[in-house]
């Protein structure tokens, strides 16, 4: 199940995650393997993105991946590499 690591700890939990739509997903489609080919993790990201685009508490879900330390893998419909770039567009901005 996707949400594990924060469903374990009830501190952490989220509301939001009750609703979200990778909760019937392996997290393997959502966390990057060591070793993983670029191709394979590229599809492997479209797909975890496609469930996300699906996702009722997709906006949810990246405000907490962006909200605090740096999180890996597919959140929101963003991959971490994704965050990177709109964190570094963020601080530009400010500037
Ligand atoms: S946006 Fe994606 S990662 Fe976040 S809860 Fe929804 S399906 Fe899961």
């Amino acid at each position: 199940m996707r949400l594990l690591l924060l469903n374990d700890d009830p501190v952490r939990r989220h509301q939001w995650q009750d609703r979200a739509a990778c909760q019937d997903y392996d997290n393997e489609l959502f966390f990057e393997r060591e070793n993983e080919m670029r191709v394979v993790r590229a599809r492997r990201e479209q797909a975890a993105k496609q469930v996300c685009a699906e996702c009722p508490v997709r906006a949810e879900c990246l405000r907490f991946a962006e909200s605090g330390p740096e999180v890996f893998g597919v959140w929101g419909g963003t991959t971490q590499r994704e965050r990177a770039i709109r964190r570094g567009r963020r601080r530009r901005r400010r500037i």
